[in-house]
């Protein structure tokens, strides 16, 4: 049960503007795509030839796909109205951004190492960014503890955004101190957790927590347990209030068309048994990826984590990086990252992958032995 004694409060989070803006309404969401249409200055025929049932180019698409919606809406185990879809989840960062924050008024908390939308999203709002950096000599445990002083001392954080797995150190946020933060900002900030690795781990996801707790927001996306990067579909999971706060300035149709179609196909019956057999290989990589890391002089320190990832230290990162590059394996460094100095992070890749990149380190250790 969605608990609306407290919907005025998140209404008191979001920027007046927004919340007094009438929002834009497009031709299609007024009138759905039915009868003659003529009244979105569309063209009357498409160029290309499209088949009977499939998207037709020349017209706008749905504003949020009827049946899109209702699979992902199932999938994450949500009503309708607590489900968002969005071009990927970096979109549902900025719009949670762009509705909270004033421009040089307000501020979003990050705990860094972490992913960089966050940052981004908030400068490009001229919102103020706090950090709490993770201790990166413990693991790169957060400080959960100076976390909620900033919450409860900084009046300027209207969203804090933890990251569940962390990209890039893998671990998950705990329930406890979750529930905790919520609290503590009940009445002052949103706490965003981004699930974008979620389905790689075994921590329930924070969406069981929706219901209760109006001032959480979870993101998910297809980007990556369902192998879905190039299709850039996220999910902005909520209740109903901060759900229309969003619509409000959204793009006015932010899916195409054949992407939507697409995403539909992603979550038919068959695909989600074709994405467990994903998973299974992605875990069984992963261990054969730890595998090939574990006793190699190079390797510093190695974090496992709980995603399709893993995070290394190593003696000089920039070199070694440069020679897998030379080898055609691209890995990923963080030259200017406070706490990443000389870190690496490699993604869980195929079986053929791992072999290529087996091999660029067995030639970087025989190179410099
Ligand atoms: N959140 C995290 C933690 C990520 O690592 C990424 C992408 N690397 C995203 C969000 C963005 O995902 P999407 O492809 O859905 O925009």
């Amino acid at each position: 049960m969605t608990d609306t004694a407290n919907i005025p409060g998140i209404m008191k989070l979001a920027r007046p503007e927004i919340v007094a803006m009438k929002p834009y309404s497009s031709a299609r969401k007024e009138a759905a795509a039915e009868g003659v249409l003529l009244n979105a200055n569309e063209s009357p025929r498409s160029l290309v030839d499209c088949a009977p049932g499939e998207a037709q180019l020349n017209r706008y698409p749905d504003p949020q796909p009827g049946r899109l919606l209702r699979g992902l809406a199932d999938l994450y185990g949500l009503p309708e109205d607590h489900v968002l879809v969005t071009r990927g989840s970096d979109e549902g960062i900025d719009l949670l951004t762009r509705v909270f924050c004033r421009a040089g008024q307000d501020a979003i908390l990050q705990c860094p190492p972490t992913f960089g939308m966050y940052r981004i999203c908030a400068q490009t709002q001229g919102a103020a960014v706090v950090s709490i950096p993770r201790d990166s000599a413990n693991d790169f445990a957060m400080d959960g503890e100076e976390l909620l002083r900033a919450v409860s001392e900084d009046p300027r954080i209207r969203l804090v955004f933890l990251t569940s797995p962390n990209n890039p150190t893998g671990d998950c946020v705990d329930t406890d101190f979750l529930l905790k933060l919520m609290d503590a900002t009940h009445d002052t900030a949103v706490v965003v957790v981004d699930e974008a690795y979620a389905e790689f781990c075994d921590q329930p996801s924070a969406t069981e927590l929706l219901h209760s707790h109006p001032n959480l927001v979870v993101l998910r996306t297809l980007s990556k347990a369902w192998a879905s990067a190039g299709l850039r579909c996220g999910t902005v999971l909520a209740q109903p209030p901060v759900i229309d706060l969003l619509r409000r300035i959204i793009a006015p149709y932010p899916l195409a068309s054949p992407v939507a179609a697409l995403a539909e196909r992603v979550l038919k019956p068959d695909m989600q048994v074709r994405q467990k057999a994903l998973i299974a290989e992605i875990r069984e990589n992963k261990g054969t990826l730890l595998a090939l890391l574990s006793g190699r002089a190079l390797i510093k320190d190695l974090w496992p984590g709980q995603a399709n990832f893993v995070l290394t230290r190593t003696d000089d990162a920039a070199a070694l990086l440069s020679h897998c590059a030379r080898q055609r394996v691209i890995l990923r460094g963080y030259p200017n990252e406070p706490g990443l100095e000389n870190c690496i992070r490699i993604s869980v890749g195929s079986k053929q992958d791992l072999a290529a990149l087996e091999q660029a380190l067995d030639a970087w250790e025989e190179e410099r032995p």
